[in-house]
């Protein structure tokens, strides 16, 4: 498929789905590009706008573009940003009138579990928290070699069991389940099997301190410029 036929916002130096003009002008979609969705899929994205006349979908992503909206300030320095994901999350939370969170935790991340349940409950939360090792099932049940376990054959490892997060969070009706720190792939996996509005907290990344866009920031330097080598032929 051409670039052309497939949608490629991240190659968009247009961008005029958000132009900076007075609201009266409006948005021209013949400056866009080939590629851009508003040209290759008009009826889709009709039937996506279609989608904010459920009040559901409405009320919550209309409270989520105020909360947006409260994490900047205008200063005499200009705009601001002044608000951590941490806050956004109570504060998104509080005006959703969300009693119950549920914490989906990976078991590297328990300290800083222990911290966030800490805060939530502080800010009047009550918190279910599961840890990704829930239910001890061991590795060699989900069909792992013994040699594929991290800390070699003989020992006991426990399979992250992110099907299991998500039941208990669902059993426990909470309103938001948090994700703090699951594994590529099991964080897939419970967001096929989670039934509650999901946010994310923290994605893993063991080499940057769960900052995955550092490797993006340090790709034109020579320790991470492997990330832009093209794939052998
Ligand atoms: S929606 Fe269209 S105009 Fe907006 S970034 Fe994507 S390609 Fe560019």
């Amino acid at each position: 498929m051409e670039i052309k036929n497939r949608p490629s916002c991240a190659k968009c130096g247009v961008v005029a789905c958000n132009p900076d003009v007075d609201v009266n002008q409006g948005v021209n979609i013949n400056k866009a590009p080939e590629f851009c969705p508003m040209k290759l899929l008009p009826d889709l994205l009709k039937e996506a706008e279609n989608e904010y006349k459920n009040e559901d979908n409405r009320e919550f992503c209309r409270l989520a573009a105020v909360q947006e909206y409260l994490c900047y300030e205008h200063t005499s320095d200009g705009l601001r940003t002044k608000n951590t994901r941490v806050e956004e999350i109570i504060q998104l939370s509080t005006k959703c009138g969300f009693k119950k969170l549920g914490l989906a935790f990976c078991i590297g991340l328990k300290n800083e579990a222990r911290i966030l349940v800490n805060i939530l409950e502080n800010k009047g939360f009550a918190v279910v928290s599961v840890n990704c090792k829930v239910g001890a099932i061991e590795k060699e049940r989900i069909g792992l070699k013994p040699d594929e376990k991290i800390m070699g054959e003989g020992r006991w490892e426990s399979a992250c069991n992110p099907i299991g997060q998500a039941m208990i969070l669902n059993n426990e009706k909470v309103d938001l389940a948090i994700l703090l720190g699951l594994c590529v792939g099991h964080d897939t996996t419970f967001i096929k099997y989670c039934k509650v509005p999901i946010t994310v907290l923290a994605a893993k990344d063991r080499v940057t301190g769960h900052n995955p866009l550092a490797a993006l920031y340090l790709s034109a330097s020579p320790y991470y410029n492997r990330l832009l080598s093209k794939k052998d032929k």
